[in-house]
């Protein structure tokens, strides 16, 4: 195949060999290498999207537990899932997983598509995913490319392009899919990743222990620090949310999240979303007064402490006000205009909720 772009290295000799005999030997044992279970690769992939090995190996472990098979993960209700999931972020990979399980079972007679193209059509699986679910279980030839093998292939053959574009990682998928392994492209393609968690690190690569240290180009150079090139822009965007936790003694109300894609199926609180965050209680009377609530100021306690959560793109700035209420039947009326169910302070442990919301509770209540 013509090559679109000029390596600074040509291809070493008996890559795929030398790379697969090196993970064979050298790889973390890790539980989902120990099966060829499509079922449980999926599983190991979906968790390990955007999460470290050690914060996901107990999440893949608990799943496995608890729903051994797909048609098992089919029959659980989503808001058992997303309990699961809780602090793995992300929840939008619980509810497609939830929902591939389902399709697998009513569509494909529970059992796991077997090659790529079906694999594919799975919601919530992209390219790398079905290529490593392919490889790995089924020997399909597919190669992987996520951020460990962009770096470890743009280092090795010195590829300067932004890999955060598709032009830079169309010139990776080039080469990897020239090299990969015939005989074991799961192998090959776990290897390259494997290399980039433990030895082609982001930070000080281990370029004395590597099998490559006598081609690799970044390593000739003293390039370590430069490639892969990687730009980003992202703009992360500030939430200011100023939760009003409505008490009624020992119950308090909650309501699915009205925060969009983020945390969609998940609980919270009733929330003003504003350009800051309240200082003074009295600004939660005045809103309260605008909705229709009278409240007195000696009814609202909390509110000291400013709540920080990251995402990919935003940053939450979050403070949590009890608001003590009598009875009144205004306020069931505005507690159903709003979806407000009212719950008791034992069971919030047991409904699926954001971590902000996990760490709130565990601190106030
Ligand atoms: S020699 Fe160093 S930079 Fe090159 S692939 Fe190996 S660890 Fe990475």
């Amino acid at each position: 195949m013509k090559k679109k772009y000029d390596l600074k290295i040509s291809y070493p000799l008996n890559f795929a060999e030398r790379l697969v005999s090196w993970f064979e030997t050298n790889k973390r044992a890790l539980p989902w290498r120990e099966t060829k279970d499509p079922y449980k690769i999926w599983l190991s992939e979906i968790i390990l999207q955007q999460t470290k090995v050690s914060q996901g190996l107990p999440y893949y472990l608990s799943f496995v537990e608890k729903y051994p098979t797909v048609s098992s993960l089919a029959a659980a209700s989503e808001e058992e899932v997303l309990r699961m999931w809780q602090g793995l972020g992300y929840y939008s990979r619980a509810r497609n997983m939830h929902f591939a399980a389902k399709y697998i079972r009513d569509e494909c007679e529970g059992k796991f598509p077997t090659t790529y193209e079906e694999i594919i059509k799975l919601k919530g699986v992209g390219s790398y995913t079905a290529a490593a679910i392919s490889s790995i279980a089924f020997n399909e030839k597919k190669p992987v490319v996520d951020g460990n093998v962009l770096r470890v292939f743009s280092r090795i053959f010195g590829v300067e392009e932004n890999v955060a574009t598709n032009t830079g990682k169309n010139i990776i998928y080039e080469i990897t899919n020239a090299l990969i392994s015939e005989e074991k492209p799961g192998a090959y393609n776990e290897a390259v990743m494997e290399m980039g968690a433990t030895c082609c690190t982001p930070k000080q690569p281990n370029c004395f222990n590597c099998i490559f240290s006598e081609e690799c180009f970044t390593r000739k150079n003293g390039w370590q620090e430069r490639l892969p090139v990687n730009k980003k822009e992202v703009k992360k965007k500030t939430l200011y949310l100023n939760y009003l936790v409505f008490n009624e003694s020992d119950s308090v109300y909650v309501k699915k999240t009205s925060l969009g894609n983020i945390w969609k199926g998940l609980f919270d609180f009733f929330v003003l979303e504003r350009d800051f965050i309240y200082s003074k209680k009295e600004e939660v009377v005045s809103e309260l007064e605008h909705l229709g609530i009278e409240i007195l100021e000696n009814q609202i306690s909390g509110g000291e402490k400013v709540y920080r959560h990251l995402l990919s793109h935003r940053e939450i700035n979050a403070k949590f006000f009890v608001v003590d209420l009598d009875r009144s039947k205004i306020f069931k009326k505005f507690a159903k205009e709003n979806s407000l169910s009212l719950i008791t302070i034992s069971k919030l442990q047991d409904i699926p909720k954001p971590i902000l919301i996990h760490n709130y509770i565990d601190e106030y209540f």
